[in-house]
C-alpha cells in the first residue's frame, strides 16, 4: 500500500480518460475510402510515402487496403486523390495488440474500378 501512495505521489493521478476525449476538426486520424467513388487509379499507391495502400484485385473484387503499422496519417494520399474518394477523418488512430487489425480494407464498387479489376 505504502509503495502505491508513494508512486501516486510521484506520478500524479490520471484524471481525465485521454482516449475519451473528441479530437478536433483537424486531427489527422483514419482514412476512409468512398468505394462508389474510387477508380482504382492507383495514384494514391505511387504517393504513399511509405507504402502503406495497396490495391488487391481478383477476378471478382478490387479492394484497397491501408496498412496502419505503415501509416503516418500525413494525409498525402487524401490529397492527391483525383476522385476525392479518400477521407482523412479525424478518428483515433488503433490502438491494439493485433497486427491483423491494423489493415483497413474497403471494397471498390464503382464500376471504372471494377473494370480496372478484370482481364479485358
Ligand atoms: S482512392 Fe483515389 S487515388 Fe486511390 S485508387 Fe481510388 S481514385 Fe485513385
Ligand atoms: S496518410 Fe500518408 S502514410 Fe498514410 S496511407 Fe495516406 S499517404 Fe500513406
Amino acid at each position: 500500500m505504502l509503495i502505491i501512495l508513494r508512486k501516486i505521489m510521484k506520478t500524479g493521478v490520471a484524471t481525465k480518460d485521454s482516449f475519451a476525449l473528441t479530437p478536433t476538426k483537424k486531427y489527422r486520424g483514419k482514412l476512409t475510402v468512398d468505394g462508389a467513388t474510387c477508380t482504382a487509379c492507383t495514384v494514391c499507391v505511387t504517393t504513399c510515402p511509405v507504402s502503406a495502400i495497396t490495391i488487391d484485385t481478383t477476378e471478382n473484387e478490387t479492394r484497397l487496403s491501408f496498412d496502419y503499422t505503415k501509416c503516418m496519417y500525413c494525409g498525402l494520399c487524401a490529397d492527391v486523390c483525383p476522385e476525392n474518394a479518400i477521407i482523412q477523418t479525424n478518428e483515433p488512430k488503433i490502438c491494439t495488440k493485433q497486427r491483423e487489425q491494423l489493415i483497413e480494407t474497403f471494397l471498390i464498387t464503382s464500376e471504372t474500378g471494377d473494370q480496372n479489376g478484370t482481364d479485358n
